[in-house]
């Protein structure tokens, strides 16, 4: 399982939060820890591509730092109360909602975050497969352990719909971002984000939910099955884009919300900002019901996050089913 960061962590925040040389004697002092440990966790940090200035008697100062993804990278910059505070970070792994489970199992706490540079066997909604390559994309999951009932769960998947598409938009406001209802991030008309929720319930109590999250970051070609609905920040953008930055903005938009939605326990409080990213917002859309399919016009979330689609007779069905999906007329989106 992979590693939890602390020390690293903790010093690694300490040198970037410090302008000036940050003693290793302080460290050792607050943190009880010994001059060796914390010299070995320097070479660590060396070793990983930190720069790093040792001057005797004044103590350590960070000159630059690479662009990485790693646990004690997420850790040192993390601004959240709770939200990803504890980070658990595989180089390579099947699948982080797997890892979340088996965690979550384990008594890992509410609040933990499971995150890998690459995903072998990520996953989609109703077994489909989830592309997350090495370096490029992000693949994280995130332990929930409400005390609301299970019948709430599936509304967090546009809570974090809608945290993903506040990030991108507001780290890149020239992007045209859109949300496919109920759990796939769009830029320009293109998937970017898919979230797939789990949860482990009893009839009227929710062990824990896990919250997996896909985005495609730094790809710059997808394979030929996605070419056609995928794309990436990197591609919309033309620029590489840094993923600590986009899992950061995520845990604090989450927290936010989450804190929000644990007072209302419905989506209320989101229904206008949901709206304003849903794709297809008052346009014809083909709901693909296993019992059937059928158009509609797609006019919006309401507070329990079930689409409303008014079909062509004028009824108004409100979907709410993790079986359904939703296309455009014309083709995904
Ligand atoms: P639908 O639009 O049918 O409701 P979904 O939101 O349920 O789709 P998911 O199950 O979340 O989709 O994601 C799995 C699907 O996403 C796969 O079948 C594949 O088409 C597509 N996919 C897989 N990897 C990626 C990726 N990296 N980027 C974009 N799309 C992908």
């Amino acid at each position: 399982m992979g590693e939890r960061i602390s020390l690293k962590a903790e010093i690694l925040r300490r040198l970037r939060n410090s302008k000036d040389y940050v003693s290793g004697q302080d460290i050792c002092d607050s943190m009880g820890v010994s001059r060796t440990a914390v010299w070995k966790v320097i070479k660590q940090l060396e070793n990983e591509g930190y720069d790093i200035e040792a001057v005797t008697n004044k103590g350590y100062r960070l000159l630059s730092y690479p662009e990485i993804l790693s646990g004690s990278e997420l850790m040192s910059r993390m601004n959240t109360v709770w939200a990803g505070k504890r980070v658990y970070f595989h180089k390579e792994t099947a699948s982080t909602n797997e890892d979340a489970k088996y965690l979550a199992d384990e008594g890992m706490e509410h609040g933990s975050l499971v995150v890998a540079d690459e995903q072998t066997g990520g996953k989609g909604r109703r077994g489909r497969a989830w592309a997350s390559p090495a370096g490029e994309s992000i693949s994280f999951s995130l332990l929930l352990r409400p005390d609301f009932s299970p019948d709430k769960a599936s509304m967090l998947t546009l809570l974090m719909a809608i945290s993903v598409a506040e990030v991108i938009s507001s780290l890149h406001p020239d992007l045209d971002v859109k949300i496919k209802w109920p759990n796939d991030v769009i830029v320009n008309n293109h998937k970017v984000c898919g979230i797939l929720t789990e949860m482990s319930a009893e009839p009227d109590f929710i062990h824990y939910v896990v919250i997996g999250v896909g985005v495609n970051v730094n790809q710059t070609v997808f394979p030929d099955e996605l070419k056609d609905i995928a794309t990436s920040l990197r591609i919309e953008k033309g620029e590489h884009i840094d993923r600590t930055a986009i899992i950061l903005g995520i845990m604090e938009y989450f927290e936010y919300y989450y804190g929000l939605f644990c007072e209302h326990l419905d989506v209320s409080a989101f229904v206008d900002i949901y709206d304003r990213y849903l794709v297809n917002r008052n346009r014809e859309v083909r709901v693909l019901d296993p019992k059937g399919e059928y158009t509609g016009i797609a006019e919006g979330i309401n507070d329990s996050g079930a689409l409303i689609v008014k079909t062509a007779d004028g009824t108004i069905k409100a979907i709410s089913s993790g079986e359904v999906s939703v296309r455009g007329i014309y083709g995904y989106v």
